[in-house]
């Protein structure tokens, strides 16, 4: 074997214009032998050359890309090239996976790619590597030699843990990794950003306060490295007097935080109560804005005392807290999650595969809520993302936010990122997940 291919795909056979570089495949790279070319192809940004002479095809699949995953896969193995998958989707319905592919990677793909490769290279694959979860971290810098000439944000994406100590019950997250938490050596971080040539990151862990020994000692080693970076945390990373300051001066500018509801009895049910325990959301919000830390505040509508007047109630407490993006979305039940059991057992799954149903379109709920109607859902969220993301209300949320966080690169920043996330919210919703009419992914017979 002399080449693998990597391929993202996207939700649909559409390009987009927010996508950054998929960090997995670079961790790939640098742990595929020397003598086995590798290349990328980013359904995001550039079209698939089925054509293209490979050995080995290796797909992440995450469960809004699976029927575009699908059908990709059915292209190669249409031309007689092997397929492997992995990612998410992957992990939590292997057997769905194995329809469409020759072998699947559940769990991290560190330790089992190794295997795969070596079995591919002497012409056999078993259907499955069982990767381990959270382990085997250190190793390898990752290879991103294979994003040059592509045009990626220019934001590196960097991990320094993985897993979550929290278990809310819609999150994916907590599904794949379930109780484990595992860190990378903190040195291998800080050698990898040494090697960058971009000064931004995002730090992509699920949460990057899920220990606080571990948060610590990163943010006192990359204080000295002058970067700028975003991660996502969760909120009681305003409660503790010491981090927030560690990571303003280490050049933290914005949080992603997932806020979710404003009913406290919303948060109880997603098993998120904590969310509001020590400290309200105003509290939080001040200081984190007094840190000078932007905030990205996530929101999800559909939960048990959700109705109608929930959305505007939440886009008004949005602007008013002055945040610098913001995501409104229906709640989505995933595959593996207590939620997607719940709504399951209670029949109340309109699209029970809605990855898989050519019926099913992005942004529409998915399931029928308690207090409006699933119409009422999905109208509901895009109301929301159209207020926030309205030109008026763009400028009239700077108005709102703190002065602390308005310096002349944040500003920037935050023309850029809403210019493009009105952009980018508009141009999926409603779009058909997977291929186009006429070109179904192919699923083996039994
Ligand atoms: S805090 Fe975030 S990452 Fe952790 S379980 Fe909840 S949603 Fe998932």
């Amino acid at each position: 074997m002399r080449h693998v291919t990597f391929i993202r795909p996207n939700i649909a056979d559409m390009r987009s214009g927010d996508a950054m570089e998929p960090l997995v495949f670079a961790i790939l790279a640098s742990r595929t032998p020397r003598d086995v070319a590798v290349t990328l192809y980013d359904d995001h940004i550039e079209e698939i050359p089925y054509d293209q002479a490979t050995d080995l095809v290796a797909i992440t699949v995450d469960t809004f890309s699976a029927r575009r995953a699908y059908q990709i896969a059915a292209e190669y193995r249409r031309r007689g090239v092997r397929v492997v998958m992995g990612g998410h989707h992957a992990t939590l319905l292997p057997e769905e996976a194995l329809q469409f592919c020759d072998s699947v990677v559940t769990g991290d793909a560190e330790g089992a790619w190794e295997a795969l490769v070596e079995d591919a290279r002497h012409g056999r694959l078993a259907r499955v590597y069982a990767g381990a979860k959270g382990e085997h971290l250190e190793g390898p810098l990752p290879d991103r030699s294979i994003f040059r000439g592509k045009r990626y944000a220019p934001i590196a994406l960097v991990q320094y843990g993985r897993g979550c100590r929290f278990a809310c019950d819609f999150c994916s997250v907590h599904a794949f990794y379930g109780e484990r938490l595992a860190h990378r050596p903190v040195a291998d971080v800080v050698a990898e950003i040494r090697n960058l040539d971009r000064r931004l990151v995002f730090f992509v862990d699920d949460n990057i306060f899920s220990s606080l020994a571990a948060a610590e000692e990163l943010l006192r080693a990359i204080r000295p490295l002058g970067i700028r970076w975003v991660c996502q945390a969760s909120i009681d990373v305003a409660r503790h007097p010491r981090l927030l300051p560690l990571m303003a001066e280490s050049g933290c500018i914005a949080l992603l935080v997932g806020f979710e509801s404003l009913d406290e009895r919303n948060l109880a049910q997603m098993n998120k109560p904590w969310n509001v325990r020590g400290s309200s959301y105003a509290d939080a919000i001040r200081r984190i804005h007094a840190h000078g830390i932007m905030i990205y505040g996530t929101f999800v509508f559909g939960y048990d005392h959700d109705t109608r007047d929930a959305f505007d109630a939440t886009v008004d407490f949005a602007i008013d807290s002055g945040f610098f993006l913001a995501n409104f979305n229906p709640l989505t039940p995933t595959p593996g999650t207590a939620l997607y059991r719940r709504l399951g057992e209670q029949q109340r799954l309109e699209y029970p595969t809605w990855w898989l149903d050519p019926d099913y379109r992005y942004g529409r709920a998915i399931f029928s809520p308690q207090g409006m109607t699933t119409d009422e859902l999905t109208a509901g969220c895009l109301h929301a993302r159209r207020r926030f993301y309205g030109y008026a209300t763009m400028l009239g949320r700077l108005r709102k936010a703190p002065r602390q966080v308005l310096r002349p690169y944040n500003l920037g920043l935050y023309l850029l990122s809403n210019t493009i996330s009105r952009r980018e919210i508009l141009r999926k919703q409603g779009r058909a997940l997977g291929p186009p009419p006429g070109l179904e992914a192919k699923r083996e017979p039994a």
